[in-house]
């Protein structure tokens, strides 16, 4: 069904990077061999999921929507996609996403633009933009995301779906191609917010082959989603993210969602958090520095593309060549950025200083965190924006996730879950719901009561 679906709407919408209709169906007759013979296998068995092309997949492509990694077929799974095979679910192919996931509206992949199915001249958020699109506009039931800076919840939030930022830490990174190491995080996205429990719970937990996987147990996020009594929860309403530069429409959305939290029985204090405000500078030096040592692997030896090797140029000069070529003009600017902000002399001013504020950050978080059980803001200023209309300003698009970017320094939990469409568009609105390090379940309990 899903298929079909695809067939139909995929000319539109234009969310996925690689289909292939009989690996889909093999899986899936696969996993009914595993099920008539009687293996136990979990409750998402059978269903299909798509996943971000940023994932190691090894019956795949994954390009990370990058011409450099055309072709390339990785030997190996992510663990978030063997894990997810292994509890029995079905590949339906590889989303499209903004090139090593550098964007916010999945406008900066090499190979396509994907369209927000709600309105096909809007984006669908990025970076992760076709995984969010493709849930909404039905293609897919589940699907995977990144978040590094807001990746996840920002494309949820504008496709009007749930999309949840784990702890960082919680799901793991093997296998996955590193943007900012520190900041990456594996999440789902769903249509509500038990299926993203679900798959949540199915791709997470320890693992040792990534040595920043957290090795402790973690409440059950299923048990949460389906138990959202809230009654005497702490609510802190994050004052900073609201007001000037803000979209109406959102606010109004943002408020009621906020007065129904408290109708349920939270209590609702407005607390502050003056240096959230610089989480978004602060994520422009440290990102792009990540960046900048990541990306240094391709270098035209070890996979994909190659340029130039005539067998009288230099290895150097083949790399130059090929990175040249193969990266697109925001990786470019990330990797400029990131190598200026890491040459000594210019150290200490930016990417020191930038740790330094990464470090206030995390202790303004855990300060609310003694007032309030989690803090509520709107997941991004305004609705979706028009395909083409920030393309030209990387400013203006780094501003989508002016509320996001806080939990990805401070490694929190945080989600999207849709609260309503705005007045001024009919386009979704999103409220985020942050929580501590390991208080995953808090979001998807207030998730599934404000749902
Ligand atoms: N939009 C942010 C960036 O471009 C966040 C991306 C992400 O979370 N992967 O870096």
């Amino acid at each position: 069904a899903h298929l079909d679906r695809m067939a139909e709407v995929e000319p539109k919408v234009q969310a996925f990077l690689h289909v292939d209709r009989e690996t889909t169906l093999e899986q899936a007759r696969a996993v009914d061999a595993r099920l008539r013979a009687g293996e136990k296998l979990g409750p998402l068995a059978g269903v299909p999921v798509a996943h971000k092309d940023i994932f190691a997949t090894r019956d795949m492509p994954t390009t990370a929507a990058s011409k450099i990694l055309e072709g390339w077929r990785p030997p190996y799974d992510a663990t978030v996609t063997a894990r997810l095979r292994e509890a029995g679910l079905v590949i339906l192919g590889k989303t499209n996403l903004d090139e090593f996931a550098m964007g916010s509206s999945t406008e900066n992949s090499a190979y396509h633009v994907t369209h927000n199915p709600w309105d096909l001249s809007k984006v669908p958020g990025g970076s992760s933009g076709g995984s969010s699109a493709a849930v909404a506009a039905y293609e897919a039931p589940l699907s995977t995301g990144t978040d590094t800076g807001g990746s996840i919840r920002q494309p949820a939030s504008v496709t009007g779906i749930v999309g949840m930022k784990p702890t960082y830490g919680g799901s793991s990174r093997y296998g996955l191609i590193a943007f900012a190491s520190s900041l990456d995080t594996p999440g789902p996205f769903a249509r509500n917010v038990l299926d993203a429990a679900l798959l949540h719970e199915a791709f997470s937990g320890h693992d040792p082959m990534d040595s920043t996987s957290i090795d402790r147990p973690v409440p059950s996020v299923v048990e949460a989603a389906r138990n959202p009594d809230i009654a005497g929860m702490r609510v802190g309403v994050v004052k900073e993210f609201a007001g000037e530069g803000y979209q109406a429409g959102v606010l109004a959305r943002y408020h009621e969602a906020v007065q129904l939290l408290e109708s349920l029985g939270a209590k609702v204090v407005e607390v502050s958090c003056p240096s959230f405000t610089t989480a978004l500078p602060a994520y422009y030096l440290i990102a792009p520095s990540e960046c900048s040592s990541n990306l240094a692997r391709f270098d035209a030896m070890r996979y994909g593309l190659r340029v130039g090797d005539d067998g009288t140029r230099s290895a150097e000069e083949v790399m130059a060549l090929t990175r040249a070529a193969g990266f697109g003009d925001e990786v470019k600017r990330r990797i400029m950025l990131g190598t200026y902000a890491l040459s000594s002399g210019y150290y200490d001013a930016y990417y020191g200083q930038a740790q330094k504020v990464r470090t206030v950050i995390s202790r303004e978080f855990e300060a609310a965190y003694q007032q309030v059980d989690v803090l509520v803001s709107p997941t991004t200023p305004t609705t979706a924006f028009g395909i083409g209309e920030r393309a030209d300003d990387p400013i203006a698009m780094y501003l989508a996730d002016l509320c996001t970017i806080p939990s990805n320094l401070a490694g929190n939990a945080a989600m999207s879950v849709p609260c309503g469409l705005a007045d001024e568009d009919n386009l979704p609105v999103g409220l985020q719901i942050m929580a501590p390090v390991l208080a995953d379940d808090r979001c998807y309990r207030v998730g599934a009561a404000v749902e």
